[in-house]
């Protein structure tokens, strides 16, 4: 069964427009004047490879009013209840209203997911209202625009965990036509953060990161309270630090300072290149650190794994053997991530820390070339050629990357969508190792070609 997906939000924000754009037909009518009556409208949506049943609630809402009322309230409740997630979405040029906030308020006593969609953010003018968006607490607004395709590909990424598992990796569909990155400019400030769980110490690491000469540059608009910039120098590098509240584990976020921690955090990963997951080595790889790895390799971020509270540790050489083992085993999704011993009590590992963090940043940008790609992949269909499915062979034709950070593969063959997921796991693992693409999450799409 497809999941159900809700579009919730009051009047004129652009609620058919994006069920048009998921369904892909004109179906519904698109009106500038607010609360023009329609009907409630379901669609078979598509979006990238994820397949659902889009739910448009326009027409339910009461117009012009500050308030909703009696059977529009009743029937976009019942749409809400039917749905696996609801897609909230406000419109981020006009800011929030009060009538945002009585749907967000009914939205937050339903207790459904929630997606919160900042639509009309084309461009950059609409930043502000998305931004104040982060106050109604369903976290890190997602930014599309309706009207011209834009932020498909994150709206791809936030959907994705409530609808089926996709055969294959997100098809990016428009954003992955080119890819000019590749160059480092080291003039530039290499963007970091540092996330992990309460009391891993954190905050300790990045007082020495700044000594004395704190520079706080926060908090700046969409980065709230809890997160500071910090622009510090590496060996003549600029590093440009983000800290943040700390994570918590979501299930647990109960009221809506907590949930703007998480959002927070998630801002800060975006924001970053590279992210530091810090871990306290004395109780390292909990279920909740290794959630924050998932989130991190989610969003495409190059991941480095600080053990802190290295100086709390006896037997080091085998508690070394055994968290590096313990991490290949825990994180396949990255093998290979750099690992790095700290203490930020001490002072210790900042050097090696940081020379993880360049590295991996390197790897983040790296563009293999399309010739070179191809030799290797006529020789590894050589080594293991893709099984036939239905005695019909899959023919792989060649490659590309279409883009770096994180880098991201083509593979054009006959079958998209009878390639098995193991043959894509085959190329991916091979791809890493033969290309020292060590550590960072990689991305592989197939595309049909005949
Ligand atoms: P609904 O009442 O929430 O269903 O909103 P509609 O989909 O009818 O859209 C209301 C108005 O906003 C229409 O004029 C749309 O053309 C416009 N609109 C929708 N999406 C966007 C967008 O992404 N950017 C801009 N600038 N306008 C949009
Ligand atoms: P945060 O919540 O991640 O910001 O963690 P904090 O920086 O507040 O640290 C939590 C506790 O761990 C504090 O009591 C710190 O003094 C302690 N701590 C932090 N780093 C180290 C370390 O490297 N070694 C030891 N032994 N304790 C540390």
């Amino acid at each position: 069964m497809p999941a159900t997906v809700a579009i919730v939000g009051r009047p004129n924000v652009g609620k058919s427009t994006l069920f048009n754009r998921l369904v892909g037909k004109r179906l519904a009518l698109v009106d500038d004047t607010p609360g023009v009556t329609r009907d409630r409208r379901e669609g078979d949506a598509r979006l990238g490879d994820l397949r659902f049943t889009i739910v448009d609630t326009a027409g339910l809402e009461e117009a012009d009013a500050d308030s909703l009322t009696g059977r529009m309230r009743a029937q976009t409740e019942e749409a809400i209840r039917a749905a696996d997630v609801v897609l909230f979405v406000v419109d981020s040029r006009s800011g929030l209203t009060p009538l945002d906030k009585t749907f967000g308020e009914l939205l937050r006593r339903t207790g459904q997911n929630v997606v919160l969609v900042a639509n009309k953010s084309e461009g950059t003018a609409g930043m502000a209202g998305a931004y104040e968006a982060y106050e109604m607490g369903f976290g890190d607004p997602v930014a599309v625009s309706a009207e011209h395709g834009e932020g498909m590909a994150s709206l791809y990424e936030a959907l994705e965990p409530y609808c089926t598992e996709p055969e294959v990796d997100v098809d990016l569909g428009e954003e992955v036509a080119d890819g000019d990155e590749g160059e480092i400019d080291t003039s530039k400030p290499l963007r970091i953060c540092i996330v992990g769980r309460p009391n891993a110490g954190k905050s300790t690491m990045i007082n020495r990161i700044i000594g004395e000469d704190r520079l706080l540059t926060g908090p700046e608009a969409g980065i709230t309270r809890d997160s500071i910039s910090v622009d510090w120098d590496w060996h003549g590098r600029p590093v440009k630090l983000f800290d943040t509240a700390g994570l918590r584990r979501k299930s647990r976020v109960q009221d809506k300072l907590e949930k703007l921690s998480v959002a927070d955090a998630l801002r800060a990963i975006r924001f970053a290149e590279v992210v530091v997951v810090m871990l306290d080595a004395t109780i390292p790889f909990e279920k909740q650190d290794l959630q924050i790895v998932d989130l991190v390799v989610r969003e495409g971020r190059a991941v480095v794994i600080a053990l802190n509270k290295w100086d709390l540790i006896e037997d080091r050489g085998k508690a070394w053997k055994d968290m590096r083992e313990t991490c290949e085993r825990l994180l396949p999704q990255v093998r290979g991530v750099p690992l790095v011993r700290l203490s930020g009590l001490m002072g210790d590992g900042l050097d090696d820390l940081m020379k993880a963090v360049t590295k991996v940043h390197q790897t983040w940008n790296r563009r293999v070339s399309t010739s070179q790609l191809n030799r290797w992949l006529e020789n590894i269909i050589e080594r293991h050629p893709p099984p036939a499915v239905a005695g019909r062979r899959i023919k792989i034709r060649y490659m590309t990357q279409a883009k770096s950070r994180p880098p991201h593969f083509i593979v054009f063959t006959s079958r998209p969508d009878a390639v098995p997921e193991s043959y894509t796991r085959y190329l991916v693992n091979n791809l890493r190792e033969s290309f020292e693409l060590d550590g960072i999450p990689l991305r592989l799409s197939l595309r049909g070609s005949d």
